[in-house]
């Protein structure tokens, strides 16, 4: 079985509260998602976590107290690799130049990664494309921003993560170019929150999730450029339950 065993589980988060242990899981078969929470007793919470992503977001409540959101990308990102799961964008390690601002609080990215097709779906809409970034505070507490993609006019800055994205598994690739980060974030910032997991395993919760309403385009071909790298072409989580939750919108 070629290097897809090698990469499971290894690329996570690039973080240290990530266990670094290779557990084998994916997207199909006796790996799916529904059988993560059963792989391991590290991906319990898969199984029996109440707070999971993805979501549904519907049903929201407006809220006049939550912050406009402060979304801070300056610096380019260091490198790119395909870990098996997902091509995935590293920021460069200590890096403190990109960062959003939530409840006063700074989270610095730290990664950036592609699902098809989207795993958080907005009043039952289903988008070819999501992206997490994946921030950190000083403290470890993590928070994702999502931003959705339409089909629509190519997106500049995908052309270029693409062309250096290395056709070799586990393989990371520095970037040979500058890659603007501002346009992978749409212009208007408006946005929904919950409280919500990784979707990945080992489906850790208590992380905060914005999800961004403006979704942006990319082409058909940057879509199928995607997912031909993807073991069965898609690489998302189903829908979880909400469990009372309550989603908020700026
Ligand atoms: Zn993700």
């Amino acid at each position: 079985m070629r290097n897809f065993l090698l990469g499971c589980f290894a690329f996570a988060l690039n973080l240290p509260v990530m266990a670094s242990e290779s557990i084998h899981w994916g997207y199909d078969e006796q790996i799916s998602p529904e059988h993560w929470g059963h792989l391991s007793d590290q991906f319990k919470s898969c199984d029996t976590g109440k707070n999971q992503t993805p979501i549904n977001i519907q049903n929201t409540y407006k809220s006049q107290a939550i912050h406009q959101l402060n979304i801070q990308y300056k610096t380019s990102p260091n490198d790119i690799i395909f870990n098996g799961h997902t091509v995935q964008i590293n920021t460069k390690t200590n890096d403190h130049h990109d960062y959003i601002v939530i409840d006063h609080d700074q989270f610095f990215l730290k990664q950036f990664h592609f699902h098809t097709p989207s795993e958080n779906q907005i009043y039952g809409k289903q988008y070819p494309l999501e992206l997490h970034f994946v921030h950190a505070n000083k403290k470890g507490e993590l928070a994702v921003l999502a931003v959705m993609f339409n089909l629509g006019k190519p997106n500049s800055e995908l052309s270029k993560l693409w062309k250096d994205l290395s056709p070799e598994e586990n393989k990371e690739k520095t970037f040979s170019q500058r890659i603007n980060i501002e346009k992978l974030i749409p212009r208007n910032h408006g946005y929904y929150r919950f409280s919500g997991s990784l979707t990945t395993p080992p489906c850790t919760e208590g992380i905060v999730w914005i999800v961004l309403k403006q979704p942006l385009t990319l082409s058909p071909q940057q879509l199928t450029t995607f997912k031909s790298r993807l073991l069965h072409q898609h690489n998302q989580r189903p829908i979880q339950p909400l469990n009372g939750r309550i989603i908020i919108e700026d």
